[in-house]
């Protein structure tokens, strides 16, 4: 390891033993993050939230499979984006710091609260741009691909795709000094919320009004009808830049109450039966 005050040459060598750890960790991040959804949300616990399953139909076998196949293809991807945090780090661009008690707890949640924050700012400016139709073939189609999406659906992008998200974090990091710790905390959180976004039950808390719990964040109805009818609900974690933008789907209320099989505002919702799109 290297002194982080000084900058240091790059040991080549040890590129790819590095990019190799990586993308075993990765995979490892996906298939569990992802796998943990699916066999709790979907298998093990899909009965009991049958109530508040978002549509009538589960997705298919095959697209299953395809979509862990273009999320390891995405593994391979912000792998690399991994090994390049590694690089600037050896080099002395970037400021990772191994104690996350180094700058005080209060800096470490500032910097975990940040990272997410920022990544939620990131993931909805560029997802609105891959959005416009001279952009949306070439970037974004495999994720829509995905009409009724699963857990698995959660790193089914394209490869260009799948960059754009990645170079997020070197390009965070080097403004941000961050601890390995708040970095590891992000990933794993931004795989669960991924794969959560994706699983097609309602499992977020709601109020007796039907209206979310908690709808400064994105619940699962949000995702679900962004792959039902895209043209809106580009955020990732939270609602607010949906609704400073004005790009919240109009019915999403509607859609949750629907989905947690509650009147809206006391008011009938009419069809209580699952049925999003
Ligand atoms: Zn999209
Ligand atoms: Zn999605």
């Amino acid at each position: 390891m290297t002194d982080p005050h000084m900058p240091a040459i790059l040991a080549l060598d040890q590129v790819l033993p590095t990019y190799a750890h990586i993308v075993q960790f990765d995979t490892l991040r996906y298939l569990l993050g992802a796998g943990i959804v699916f066999l709790l949300v979907n298998v093990v616990l899909a009965r009991w939230l049958e109530g508040r399953k978002i549509r009538v139909k589960s997705p298919t076998a095959t697209q299953m499979r395809r979509e862990v196949f273009t999320s390891l293809r995405t593994v391979l991807v912000f792998s690399f984006f991994g090994t390049t945090i590694w690089a600037l780090r050896e080099i002395g661009l970037i400021d990772v710091y191994w104690e996350a008690s180094e700058r005080g707890w209060a800096y470490f949640a500032f910097n975990l609260v940040a990272l997410i924050v920022l990544h939620d700012a990131w993931f909805y400016w560029t997802h609105r741009i891959i959005h416009d139709p001279r952009l949306f073939r070439r970037f974004h189609r495999t994720h829509h691909k995905s009409h009724n999406p699963s857990p698995w659906t959660a790193y089914s992008f394209d490869i260009s795709e799948a960059a754009i998200n990645a170079v997020y974090l070197p390009l965070v990091l080097i403004i941000m000094p961050s601890s390995p710790l708040a970095i590891f905390l992000f990933l794993w959180h931004m795989m669960f919320r991924n794969a959560l976004g994706h699983c097609g039950y309602e499992i977020f808390p709601s109020l007796r009004s039907g209206r979310p719990a908690m709808d400064w964040m994105t619940s699962v109805t949000h995702h679900d009808l962004h792959h039902a009818q895209s043209g809106w609900n580009y955020g990732l974690y939270f609602t607010w830049w949906d609704r400073m933008m004005e790009t919240e789907h109009p019915l999403y209320h509607e859609k949750f109450a629907q989905a947690v099989r509650k009147p809206l505002d006391g008011s009938a919702v009419g069809a209580r039966r699952p049925g999003v799109a």
